[in-house]
């Protein structure tokens, strides 16, 4: 393993601080260094940007944020254990790592950082599809972040990137492919981690648009999109009859047909929708 820094190896750490991993704090830990140095490159040039890292863990990742020069980084960890370790590469890199002992759900980051801000996390399953969702979705877009690198089960990963006809196109390929740009950008075998995983695991990079790709209201686009594939093997007009009394008349003013099924319909053809339900 070649150093990143003038810090302990990781498995020093793990033992000098007795960080046993736990699965209730969804605790994967990546302890090659090169690995995650690697990982910090695929969130882009960061020496101009303050970086936001949630469940730094032992603190391999955000060692090698730090080491590929990060303006400043922002790491909540929900975990008090690893709270030493993680002061020791604050002093390691002085004046550049905050770290917040939180639950990352609970802390909004522009209280701390300054944008342009990038996201970079090996995030802990049980909360990530639900951070996702929150950065794709706020009322107003640009939102506080201009890119997310981050790791999940290669599964999550999949829908993200998904294409209509896909069995994994859903919520999350809508939510994510109508604000951003979405690719996979690398794959790890269970065993890059410690303790490894059931699954394999990928890095998604998403880069925020401008603008959103069709306009549309969040709320709305995220509600019927939900509908519609809660019950995806249904027709639209009976997944979404709870979203308004004239649904068909809806869908068909948004050029959809009632019996078109979820999966078929392309980002544009939902975004129209959404609009359509808006209207008065
Ligand atoms: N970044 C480290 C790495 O790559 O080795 C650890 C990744 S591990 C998959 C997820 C981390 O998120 C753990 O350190 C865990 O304690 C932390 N965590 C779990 N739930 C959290 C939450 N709600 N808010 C902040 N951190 C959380």
């Amino acid at each position: 393993m070649s150093a990143i820094d003038t810090l302990p190896p990781l498995r020093d750490v793990i033992r000098t601080h007795d960080l046993q991993a736990r699965k209730s704090m969804g605790q994967n830990f990546l302890l090659d260094l090169n690995l995650t140095a690697k990982i910090a490159r695929q969130a882009g040039d960061l020496t101009n940007c303050d970086v936001l890292e949630i469940g730094p863990g032992p603190g391999g990742l955000t060692r090698g944020l730090l080491a590929e020069g990060a303006r400043r980084v922002l790491a909540i960890e929900k975990d008090r254990r690893c709270l030493p370790a993680l002061e020791e590469i604050a002093a390691a890199y002085p004046g550049k790592l905050e770290v917040l002992n939180a639950d990352a759900l609970e802390v909004d980051p522009l209280s701390t950082l300054t944008p342009p801000i990038r996201v970079a996390s090996n995030l802990p399953y049980n909360v990530g599809t639900e951070l996702l969702v929150r950065w794709l979705t706020p009322a107003d877009w640009p939102p506080f972040w201009s890119s997310l690198t981050l790791m999940f089960q290669r599964e999550v990963a999949e829908r993200i990137v998904a294409q209509p006809g896909n069995k994994t196109y859903g919520r999350l390929a809508i939510l994510a492919q109508w604000r951003s740009d979405a690719r996979i950008v690398m794959q790890l075998p269970p065993e890059a981690f410690t303790p490894p995983p059931k699954v394999s695991s990928s890095v998604v990079h998403l880069t925020a648009l401008p603008a959103p790709r069709y306009p549309a209201n969040a709320n709305t686009l995220s509600r019927i999109v939900a509908l519609a594939f809660n019950q995806r093997r249904k027709m639209l007009r009976a997944a979404l009859k709870g979203s308004a009394p004239d649904i068909e008349d809806r869908l068909l003013s948004a050029g959809l047909k009632p019996t078109d099924r979820a999966e078929q319909i392309p980002l544009e053809g939902f975004c129209a929708l959404a609009r359509a339900i808006d209207s008065i």
